[in-house]
């Protein structure tokens, strides 16, 4: 690791008792979205539910009616979430999950595009980002109905086999999904978010508005600029124990950014910390002292299943990975008397770019 990489250490408690609370709209809040200069007249936002989160976009170029568009914009998400959500029981996603093995299954457009980074991901990352470890989450109590909780080491290692991806076969061209196993089961939830953002930044430019802001829960996708010609600008997402004097920011233009972190989902036993992104290759929680990775990338989709990737890294690993791939990558990383900042050169270079075009005001 270079030591350009190393940025400040942030001194502070690393766990005080607030860092225990799950707080979704902390999360939200953290990522601050910028806003653009109401006086331009044009300035339009608005905002929804789904995904168990809240979406918002704005924009300034278009005269768009706001009603008509968020009709659209629920629409979309609607399609989106029948067929990736792992919420609803008759969701393309979930009938897949409750089929058989070797029946192939044929698979709509938007699910053929996030198998294809799914599968990308997991072959790219020799299994560190795994889309089949549903039965391992419910063991650890991080989905369905119980308590989160540590599992017999017996227990996890006898479903290791279930969360095996070689297991699906995906004929992208095809656009066939089969399972080798009943029990194979697959959970978006690493990157589905991001391709709704994609999606709907695909619909906003479509209707007319070239110069757009589009968030869900936190993940979100910048196209052209703010009014006043500079680049989106937005805060990174952090947790609520780490007080920064100043609020790290990146420029986005063209661009999207993810954050994945520790602090959002977990529970501790016997001092332990156990977070809701796991380690497919031993079934466990991630081990890593990153609290946060965050990413930027060409698209949000992108974003978010690279942060995920990250995040069951070696903080080090991590940052070696980002610096050999130029990826914009801003880590938090937990230490026993607070946290330190690392960044990726590219990320470094990014946030370097149009420092000065600071943030108006939050928007929301
Ligand atoms: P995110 O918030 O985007 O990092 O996604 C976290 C979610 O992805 C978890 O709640 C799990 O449903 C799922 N997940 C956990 N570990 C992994 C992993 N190693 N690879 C892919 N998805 C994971
Ligand atoms: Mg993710």
């Amino acid at each position: 690791m270079s030591p350009e990489s190393v940025d400040d250490l942030v001194k502070g408690s690393p766990r005080p008792p607030k860092d225990r609370l799950i707080r979704p709209l902390m999360l939200m809040l953290a990522l601050l979205l910028s806003s653009c200069d109401p006086a331009s007249g044009t300035h339009q936002r608005i905002e929804g539910e789904t995904m168990g989160t809240s979406w918002s976009a704005q924009w300034h170029d278009a005269e768009l009616d706001p009603a008509w568009l968020a009709a659209a914009m629920e629409a979309r998400l609607e399609e989106l979430n029948r067929s990736l959500s792992n919420w609803r029981e008759d969701s393309e996603i979930s009938r897949f999950n409750h089929g058989r093995a070797h029946e192939p299954m044929q698979v709509s457009e938007d699910l053929q595009a996030v198998l294809d980074a799914a599968q990308g991901t997991y072959e790219d990352s020799e299994g560190a980002f795994n889309i089949a470890l549903a039965p391992l989450m419910r063991a650890w109590g991080f989905q369905g109905s119980g308590l989160p909780r540590r599992p017999e080491a017996a227990e996890v290692r006898s479903l290791l086999p279930r969360t095996d991806l070689s297991q699906l076969k995906w004929d992208s061209r095809a656009r066939q999904l089969t399972k080798a196993i009943d029990e194979l089961e697959l959970d978006l939830s690493a990157l589905a978010k991001g391709y709704a953002v994609d999606a709907l930044s695909e619909l906003l430019l479509e209707a007319g508005a070239s110069n757009h802001l589009v968030e869900i829960g936190g993940e979100l996708r910048a196209r052209g600029h703010r009014p006043d010609g500079s680049a989106w600008r937005v805060a990174i997402a952090q947790p609520a124990s780490l007080s920064l004097s100043a609020q790290p920011t990146v420029p986005l233009h063209n661009l999207a950014i993810a954050t994945s972190g520790d602090y959002q989902q977990f529970f501790e036993q016997d001092g332990q910390r156990y977070a809701h992104i796991l380690d497919p290759r031993n079934g466990r929680p991630a081990r890593s002292s990153t609290a946060s990775a965050t990413v930027v990338a060409a698209s949000a989709m992108q974003a978010d299943a690279l942060a995920t990737w990250l995040m069951v890294l070696d903080t080090e690993d991590a940052l070696a990975l980002a610096q050999q791939r130029s990826l914009a990558v801003y880590l938090i990383e937990r230490l026993d008397d607070g946290y330190r900042i690392r960044q990726s050169q590219a990320m470094r270079l990014l946030r370097d770019t149009h420092r000065g075009s600071g943030i108006t005001k939050p928007g929301r």
